[in-house]
């Protein structure tokens, strides 16, 4: 059945964690696309550095080659924070409550969820899949442990319902991070084995990240 993938972050820049990641995921889906969201005002991390418009174009540079990829600026437009609730609410609408939706994150973005608006209301709209990262992150909170357990499915099992379930992946792990990428660029290191070529044209051209904050 055809789904609808969104990937919500700051892409502050886009990076191959993201882009490998979004693709080998897409590999299990049939006919199904994967849209990245970034996100205006991230209400439960720091502030990206990058404007909203240069995080735009470089995500629009990254996915240009990328069958199955796409972007949406719904978030950019938005005014206030960029909650995830508000965002799947609106693609619910669009999709209508029969096909699957999910929203993929990172290991260390599902550990924060409890602090996220209206958490428990986003598997009323749509599935988690949480994709495992290497490097440390906090440990699973007690009530995010006791809320997920009768949530959990495989991918297969979860494709026969539009939401409700939260789905755990382990790709091959991609030892990428943004944080990474900014603090070799602000040391003016190389980060063509961190993101496409024309995402660090474009940011060698625009001198973004040329300090680490
Ligand atoms: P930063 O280093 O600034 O925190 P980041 O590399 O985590 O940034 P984000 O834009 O914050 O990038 O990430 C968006 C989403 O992608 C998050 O859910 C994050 O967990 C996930 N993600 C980022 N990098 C990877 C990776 N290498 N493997 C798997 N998931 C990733």
């Amino acid at each position: 059945m055809k789904c609808t993938l969104l990937f919500g972050g700051t892409f502050d820049p886009i990076h191959y964690g993201h882009i490998c990641s979004a693709k080998a995921l897409l590999e299990k889906f049939d006919e199904s696309s994967l849209v990245m969201v970034p996100c205006r005002i991230p209400p439960h991390r720091p502030q990206p550095m990058a404007s909203a418009g240069d995080r735009l174009q470089m995500l629009k540079l990254a996915v240009a080659e990328e069958s199955g990829l796409e972007v949406d600026d719904c978030e950019l437009k938005r005014q206030g924070p960029s909650y995830t609730f508000d965002t799947l609410s609106a693609y619910r609408k669009k999709t209508g409550c029969e096909s699957p939706l999910y929203f993929v994150l990172g290991h260390d973005a599902w550990v924060t969820l409890p602090t996220w608006y209206r958490w428990v209301e986003l598997v009323d709209l749509a599935h988690l899949i949480v994709l495992g990262r290497p490097g440390q992150f906090a440990d699973e909170p007690e009530e995010l442990k006791n809320w997920v357990q009768d949530r959990r499915v495989t991918l297969e099992d979860s494709q026969s319902e539009p939401c409700g379930k939260v789905v755990g992946i382990n790709l091959a792990p991609i030892h990428i991070s943004a944080t990474a990428a900014r603090r070799a660029l602000a040391c003016g290191r190389p980060v063509d084995d961190m993101v496409p070529k024309p995402v660090e044209r474009y940011i060698v051209e625009r001198q973004l990240y040329v300090t680490e904050h």
